[in-house]
């Protein structure tokens, strides 16, 4: 699974790496900076929860 980020969309909300914080990453300004990562095997539970939680829907996770 891997994660797709749209950089248009993201507010710097920070709810993704709140609700998954072993998933996301975040840039120096607070944006989402996971776009091309790859999910770890066994979390991808975690890495839904995070993608569901983006207020915006700028999270896709590829692979589903
Ligand atoms: S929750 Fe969504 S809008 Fe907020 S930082 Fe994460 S990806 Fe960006």
């Amino acid at each position: 699974m891997k994660i797709s980020v749209r950089a248009d969309l993201c507010c710097a909300a920070q709810l993704c790496t709140k609700n998954a914080p072993g998933i996301y990453r975040l840039d120096e300004l607070g944006y989402n900076a996971s776009d091309g990562d790859e999910v770890p095997p066994g979390q991808e539970a975690e890495a839904r929860r995070g993608a569901r939680s983006c207020p915006e829907g700028a999270i896709n996770l590829e692979g589903e």
